[in-house]
Parts: structure tokens; C-alpha cells; sequence
């Protein structure tokens, strides 16, 4: 058996820390915003290269709060993309907004920038890039455009941890970056967690407040808020696997290379643009023959994924927003023909093998 991910691998190897991290929480008696929550904040923020950091309960939740702090919601528009997780989604229609949706490039799969102008009305509000898979969009085009709207860009750094864009990070370059710690992301948790890092501090303030039932100074009552805080045990063991996240992306960056020399001739093999580092969360090929390819890796013990089959705008539960079917042409092409091969830094060097070598005879 291949896996795609490596969270059992990942504790095999590091569960001393990780337990030594848990245990250090338990017995200190700080479970809810204690010091692990502030250092990890300092320390994740430094990372990116943003002045704040505010831990939060999840990447929706992290994409949540960014709309809100923003004062967005219903009524206000938002342009993002229908090629994204479900989540990106969630969080714009949990914060009261609607989604819009742009296509996306047919080479990255990423925000078709050039489409986000026209799609913009007098209700749109902020710009929603998604830096998919571990490649940031094309931004320059989009910050000149929010500048000269007045709009904010919130960036969704779900699949973008180390991901540089003109060699400065991801989520440093709009108004807030949402980041998740979903436990297969490419940092990851033991449960749920996300921050959303800025360099405004009177966002950071904001953030913080709304994180907490709107808690301003120590009192209650003065503005509204939620429950969205980030689990001192989680910020723990985030610490821990911080200190490791460059050496992981590396790997990542290795097992990318081999599958690039080995299948770049046998199908559609990711594209990386000079602006953008690739973070690999997810290494997506395209072949129209995905399904029938698929079933033949499974049978062969190799786990494959779909990110994603099933662009948001084609869900039942997103009927509402009134996109047909032939709206988003490009989205519905390459959601019919991607999948995802075994991509995580415990990935050993017979499995890569593997994977290439079952390709071949799948593809000869
Ligand atoms: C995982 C993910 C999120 C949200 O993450 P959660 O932490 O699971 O809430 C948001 N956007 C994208 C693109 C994601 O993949």
C-alpha cells in the first residue's frame, strides 16, 4: 500500500516530540490561548514574513474572520474561484457574502486573473485567490486591480505554506492570508487549527477580538464575536513541526522532480510559472483517461485522489448562485481529467519508484 499521505508515517517518525509537546501542555494547565498560542503566532508570522499572526480554530474559520474583520458580508461580493475546496466557500457564505466565480488558467489551474476585472461590480468587495495545489496565483495583477477599487484581497494559503510569489511568501502580499493546519496539509496539526497573518495591526486587533466573543480589553459586550481560537495543544505540536516545515517542502520538491523527469512524457504533469516556488501539498496530473487510470493504480495498491472532481458551482448545494453547466469551461474540462499521486515528505524512495513504475505500464 501507497499512501498519499503521510500522517501515520509522519508520527512513526516524530511521536517523541510530539508527545513530549502534549505531555508540556497537559500538565501546565494552559489549555485555551496560553504561550504556545502566542509564540507559534510570532513564530509562523516571522516565517512568512508578516508583522502578525492570529491563530484561529481552522482555515475556514481563518478565511471567515479575514471577511469579517473586513466588515464583510451579506450583500457584498466576493471573487474567487469555483475550482477550490469546498471550504473557500463555506467561509465567504458563513461570513454572510456571496461568491463569484472566475475561471481558471488552463496550464496552473489557478485564478484566471485576467477574467477577475470583469467580474468585479459596485458590490464587490474583496479579491479571494486560491494558491492552488502549492503555487501562488499571479498577483500583481490582481493587488493593482484591488488598489484601484478600493477592494481587499484575502489569500486562501490552504495549500500554500513556504510557497513564494517573487520570492517573498505567500499570504504576505494581500490584506490578510488565511492559512489552515487541516492535519494533511503541508503543515499540519493533530486536529483542526489555521492563523490568519497581516500586516495591519489594527486588523491583527480585530482578529483577536472576533476570535474570542468579541472580547475588547478584557470586556464583553462592545462588538460581536464567535468562538474561533486555536487550541493551545495544537499551537504545541505546530511549534514542533515548524522547526522542520523548509526541510519537508525540500523533500516534497525532490519526489516532485522524479515524477516530473519520469511521467512528464505520459500525461499532463503539473506546470510551475517563473513567478511563483511550488509547495507540492498536492501533486495533480491530468490524462483523459483519469478514471480508468485511477481504478488501475488502486488495484495495484497506489492511493489516488481527485482535487477536485466536482468544481463548487456543479455541487447541488450551490445551485442557488445560478451558474450552469458550460459557465466555467475551463474548470469543468480539468475537473473531469486531474488526479492527485502519493505526494508527503515520509514518502521512501520504492514507493516514488512505484507510482512511476505502474504509470508506465498503465500508460504503455
Ligand atoms: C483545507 C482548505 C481550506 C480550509 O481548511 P480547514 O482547516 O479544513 O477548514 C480552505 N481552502 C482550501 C483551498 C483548502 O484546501
Amino acid at each position: 500500500m501507497i499512501r498519499r499521505w503521510s500522517v501515520q508515517e509522519e508520527y512513526e517518525a516524530i511521536a517523541p516530540e510530539i508527545e513530549a509537546a502534549v505531555k508540556e501542555v497537559f500538565s501546565s494547565g494552559r489549555l485555551i490561548l496560553g504561550p504556545h498560542v502566542a509564540s507559534f503566532e510570532e513564530k509562523f508570522s516571522r516565517y512568512c514574513g508578516s508583522a502578525f499572526g492570529v491563530g484561529v480554530s481552522s482555515g475556514t474559520d481563518a478565511i471567515f474572520l479575514a471577511l469579517k474583520s473586513l466588515g464583510i458580508g451579506p450583500g457584498d461580493e466576493v471573487v474567487t474561484v469555483s475550482y477550490t475546496a469546498v471550504a473557500t466557500i463555506s467561509a465567504i457564505r458563513l461570513a454572510g457574502a456571496t461568491p463569484v466565480f472566475v475561471d481558471i488558467d488552463e496550464e496552473t489551474y489557478g485564478m484566471e486573473v485576467s477574467q477577475v476585472e470583469s467580474a468585479c461590480t459596485t458590490r464587490t468587495k474583496a479579491l479571494l485567490p486560491v494558491h492552488l495545489y502549492g503555487q501562488a496565483v499571479d498577483l500583481d495583477p490582481l493587488l493593482n486591480l484591488a488598489r484601484s477599487r478600493g477592494l481587499a484581497v484575502i489569500e486562501d494559503c490552504a495549500h500554500s505554506h513556504g510557497c513564494t510569489y517573487r520570492g517573498k511568501r505567500t499570504g504576505t502580499w494581500g490584506t490578510i492570508g488565511a492559512f489552515s493546519f487541516y492535519p494533511t496539509k503541508v503543515l499540519g496539526a493533530y486536529g483542526d487549527a489555521g492563523i490568519c497573518v497581516t500586516d495591519s495591526e489594527e486588523l491583527d486587533q480585530r482578529l483577536r477580538q472576533l476570535r474570542q466573543y468579541g472580547m475588547t480589553d478584557g470586556r464583553l459586550g462592545r462588538m460581536e464575536g464567535y468562538n474561533t481560537r486555536m487550541d493551545e495543544v495544537q499551537a504545541a505540536i505546530l511549534e514542533v513541526k515548524l522547526r522542520t516545515l523548509d526541510e519537508m517542502i525540500a523533500r516534497r520538491r525532490q519526489i516532485a522532480k522524479r515524477y516530473d523527469e519520469a511521467l512528464g512524457g505520459l500525461l499532463g504533469i503539473p506546470a510551475v510559472k517563473p513567478y511563483s516556488s511550488h509547495s507540492y501539498y498536492l501533486y495533480v496530473v491530468r490524462h483523459p483517461d483519469r478514471d480508468a487510470i485511477i481504478a488501475k493504480l488502486r488495484e495495484r495498491g497506489i492511493e489516488v485522489d481527485v482535487h477536485f472532481g466536482t468544481p463548487i458551482h456543479r455541487m447541488e448545494a450551490f445551485q442557488f448562485l445560478g451558474y450552469r453547466e458550460g459557465s466555467l469551461p475551463v474548470t469543468e474540462r480539468v475537473a473531469k481529467e486531474v488526479f492527485s499521486l502519493p505526494m508527503h515528505p515520509f514518502l521512501k524512495e520504492e514507493a516514488v519508484e512505484g507510482v512511476v513504475t505502474a504509470l508506465k505500464e498503465i500508460l504503455s
